[in-house]
């Protein structure tokens, strides 16, 4: 009898579990057995490792063949066990080394022609392995650069399982197979999210708003009738955000890898901007499948900006699910036997009409007021109590656009650097609490212990505001979380009442 082990990774979420591969050989009569899969993924598995290892030119022996993945109650899905099961069952079967085979981690799918097949996840996959101590791993040859991105591990890309056995030192005669290319597709989003701050023009208010965006962390809504530019200035939000550390790069690329979206051969610093339709389903936006749980839009913008134009025309249950990743800033999806989490930490940018009809809400527009608040109301309020900035959005009048055509708008590049200074202030402010922006501030703390109340003459006119009940006190800590990003941005020590004014003036959009 002979025992050989290796080891795959079964992905939950971003988390990747080390399962260990046992292949067993007996003498009895001819068989294959998986013990340790989910029942469907079984059957299958058997069957396409079977027909490959034929087909490769390496055969499983015709006697008894028992698998073994444990840890037993992990759960894995995904057909990425193949490869580890494939060279367990030849190292027990003495057609490659049980010492080689024991040092790699092997992830791959088998084609039923012996070819490994590219799988979604590959980045998430190999970080778990090499958190887990491992040094080495073999992946299909199509997902070697990926793979790569990982520092500190040795990786062999292969094409096929005959290929593998061979690397394992198993003596066949090599064949020439063409690689199983990657059918991966782009990731849409960045291509919108290219545009230049420069190319806004005329529209001061907004570019202001973008910026506070940009330096407090703050959620952004703006309301204003089409044509008004909102989706070309919810665009040039990430173009000002700071360049992502280097956690935060390789998980929007781990986020890319197990969405099935390219991921290239270089870690993207830039933040991610995700502009679902409002067609998209609960699904959609936070993520699922019925074998690998993918992720959503919401969580494939973390460390980015989640766009979300036409609001009002989502499904409720669609806006609903954004509760959780907007208060935790994870989101949680729960199957039969486990919970798969994925980081969600956006940015929320949300843009709406003035009025379902379409038009404007003044001139053309001669729809009852009625119809317009009803419209606007279907953002919920516990959505728009998360978010500090509500900007109306003017459509720009042809002399208006001139006159800003004259002078040069200020470039990304130049509001990037704006930006990260005014974060660096707020950052100083807010060491040794868990906070890093203006936006995550707790209200009570703010006017608390955190010892962030402007007081005196400033907050005054926003004082009797709260007294006569022209403001809750949710929408008057979110005017003074935007007032310090205000004077963060033009570099005063504290809110002065200019910058609460302008705070006040942002939040005119859903009179809420
Ligand atoms: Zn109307």
């Amino acid at each position: 009898m002979t025992v050989a082990r290796t080891h795959a990774v079964a992905l939950l979420g971003l988390t990747g579990s080390i399962v260990e591969v046992e292949a067993d050989l007996s003498a009895q009569l001819p068989g294959f057995s998986i013990i340790g899969l989910p029942d469907a993924a079984l059957g299958e598995a058997r069957e396409r490792v079977r027909a490959a290892a034929v087909n490769a030119g390496c055969p499983l022996p015709q006697r008894k063949l028992t698998v073994n993945l444990s840890p037993a109650a992990l759960p894995k899905h995904g057909s990425g066990f193949d490869l580890a099961i494939a060279v367990a069952c030849l190292a027990a079967a003495g057609e490659v080394s049980v010492e080689s085979v024991a040092r790699v981690v092997h992830l791959g799918e088998l084609g039923l022609d012996g070819r490994l097949r590219p799988i979604d996840g590959i980045l998430p996959a190999v970080l778990a392995a090499v958190r887990a101590g491992h040094r080495t791993v073999m992946v299909p040859r199509a997902n070697a650069d990926e793979a790569g991105l990982v520092p500190d591990v040795t990786i062999i890309g292969v094409v096929s399982l005959l290929d593998a056995a061979i690397h394992h030192g198993g003596r066949f005669d090599a064949r020439e197979v063409d690689a199983v290319a990657s059918v991966r597709t782009e990731h849409q989003g960045m291509a919108e999210a290219s545009g230049d701050l420069a190319d806004v023009a005329g529209n001061a208010d907004a570019i202001d708003a973008l910026l506070a965006a940009a330096a407090g962390g703050h959620h952004l809504s703006m309301i204003g009738p089409p044509g008004a530019g909102k989706t070309m200035l919810a665009s040039r939000l990430p173009g000002i955000l700071p360049d992502l550390d280097a956690d935060a790069a390789l998980e929007v690329s781990c986020l890319r890898s197990l969405s099935g979206q390219q991921v290239g051969s270089g870690l993207s610093f830039r933040p991610p901007f995700e502009a679902p339709h409002h067609t998209a389903t609960a699904a959609a936006m936070v993520g699922g499948g019925s074998r690998l749980i993918r992720p959503g839009a919401a969580a494939r913008a973390s460390h980015g900006v989640l766009f979300l134009d036409e609001a009002p025309e989502f499904p409720a249950a669609v806006l609903d699910v954004l509760r959780q990743p907007l208060e935790s800033g994870t989101i949680s999806i729960h199957r039969a036997n486990a919970v798969a989490s994925f980081p969600a930490r956006f940015q929320l940018v949300i843009a709406a009409n003035p009025c379902p009809c379409g038009l404007d809400g003044t001139a053309e527009c001669t729809c009852p007021p009625n119809t317009r608040r009803r419209y606007l109301a279907r953002i919920s309020g516990p959505l728009l109590d998360r978010i500090d900035l509500q900007l109306k959005v003017p459509r720009l009048s042809a002399a208006h656009l001139r006159g800003a055509s004259d002078r040069p708008g200020m470039t990304s590049a130049e509001a990037r650097a704006k930006v990260a200074e005014a974060r660096a202030t707020a950052a100083e402010r807010l060491r040794g609490t868990p906070w890093r922006t203006n936006a995550q501030m707790p209200g009570p703390w703010l006017r608390g212990a955190g010892r962030l109340h402007p007081g005196g003459h400033a907050t005054a006119a926003l004082d009797r505001s709260l007294e006569r009940g022209g403001i809750t006190m949710r929408g008057y800590d979110r005017v003074l979380k935007t007032a310090w990003t205000l004077a963060d941005l033009a570099g005063a020590a504290r809110p002065d009442a200019g910058h609460i004014g302008n705070a006040l003036f942002f939040r005119q959009g859903f009179g809420r």
